[in-house]
């Protein structure tokens, strides 16, 4: 991962580099709940899924997939996402479940919904709730 430092503050992605976190269930195949493991195993990616966040990480993107799946579902995870052949760099297990996420960060931040198709993102205007100034 390429990092530019600046003295007494956090390091930042060089460039166009974009840290992706990508959710795993109901983004990159089918909701499967922590409670039906066996399901984890049999799940299939979305293809459209696949081929984007493939071709991201070929990019130079770093793929990181958060998700709400917790540390003990850890080997069944990245056992299906390497048998799947997907590239990645990290795995972040334990997200709050519940959805309804609002993310606060002093980092710039975009958020995108997933609702069904997987493809490269665009420009949107849109409304957002942000602090007052
Ligand atoms: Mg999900």
């Amino acid at each position: 991962m390429e990092l530019e430092y600046t003295e007494h503050l956090s390091p930042m992605l060089k460039g166009d580099i974009k840290n992706y976190l990508i959710d795993i269930d109901g983004t990159i195949t089918d909701d499967v709940p922590n409670e039906e493991p066996e399901r984890m195993i049999t799940c299939e990616p979305f293809p459209d899924a696949l081929e984007t966040i493939n071709r991201w990480y070929d990019d130079g993107h770093q793929i990181c997939f958060f998700t709400s799946r917790t540390e003990d579902l850890r080997k069944i995870t990245e056992d299906w996402l390497n048998k799947h052949g997907f590239k990645y760099h990290s795995v972040l297990m334990g997200k709050p479940r519940g959805g309804n996420y609002h993310w606060i960060d002093n980092h710039l931040v975009r958020a995108t919904r997933y609702k069904g198709k997987f493809t490269d993102l665009v420009e949107k205007q849109v409304t957002i709730e942000v602090f007052r100034d």
